[in-house]
């Protein structure tokens, strides 16, 4: 049984589906429809980055992709809930500029299958943050109210201002990999007296697009002398080659 007040909620506001207008039993849940749509990543995967492959396609060692094994990623291992396609932009971009910030616990459940190992390691959870302007437009950084969700859940210290961007970036989509390297290039710091030496760190993001903007977190965070950084992700753009 509900507490009352949630039974009163209920009545008043029914919940309704992460994605739609459909009635759910609960807050942050799917739908059925809405459920069968979303594409969650299951293998194959690479190892690394998390990025889904093809099937049957071709993976170099240690099942990585050919990113992966030509310039390793700073952080050890990421990994996502789905692929970010139209059902993930449903769900995830009226999160990031309306006001639906209670779709973060909803969002954040699905993340725990995919990072349950991660998350078993981790002593910190640490949001990639948002330029202060684009976090006074938007009102919340949507990155930071995942890692709260999750870090809620699962009992760990949450650092959300640990990283901070010390410059606005142009957005990277559609910049060459040196490009948006040079963009990012001394655009994240860690905020002094936070202290993450010999510490396991998980990065939480809501899209991971490149990766690049992660790698540059965790380059940081070890700069720092951070034990290993990991990342967690609502949803992941699959290599643009393959779709
Ligand atoms: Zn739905
Ligand atoms: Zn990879």
């Amino acid at each position: 049984m509900k507490p009352l007040f949630a039974r009163i909620r209920d009545t008043l506001l029914p919940p309704h589906c992460l994605v739609c207008d459909a009635a759910v039993g609960d807050d942050g849940q799917f739908c059925l429809a809405c459920f069968r749509q979303a594409s969650f990543v299951s293998a194959p995967f690479c190892a690394r980055c998390g990025v889904p492959l093809p099937y049957g396609g071709a993976v170099g060692a240690g099942g990585r992709c050919a990113r992966c094994d030509l310039v390793p990623p700073a952080f050890t291992q990421a990994r996502a809930a789905l692929r970010y396609d139209e059902t993930a932009k449903r769900l995830i971009l009226p999160f990031k500029y309306a006001d639906r910030p209670e779709a973060a616990r909803g969002i954040a459940r699905l993340m725990l299958r995919p990072g349950a190992d991660m998350l078993a390691a981790a002593q910190m959870l640490l949001p990639v943050p948002l330029h202060p302007a684009r976090l006074r437009a938007r009102r919340y950084n949507q990155s930071a109210l995942l890692a709260r969700e999750l870090a809620r859940m699962e009992r760990l210290p949450c650092l959300p201002d640990a990283l901070i961007r010390r410059k606005a970036t142009v957005p990277l989509a559609g910049l060459g990999l040196a490009a948006r390297q040079a963009e990012l290039h001394d655009a994240i710091a860690l905020r002094p007296g936070v202290e993450v030496r010999g510490r396991r760190v998980l990065l939480i993001d809501d899209v991971m697009t490149s990766g690049t903007t992660a790698d540059a977190c965790a380059e940081v965070l070890l700069a720092a002398g951070a034990a290993r950084v990991d990342v967690l992700v609502a949803a992941r753009v699959a290599d643009p080659r393959f779709e």
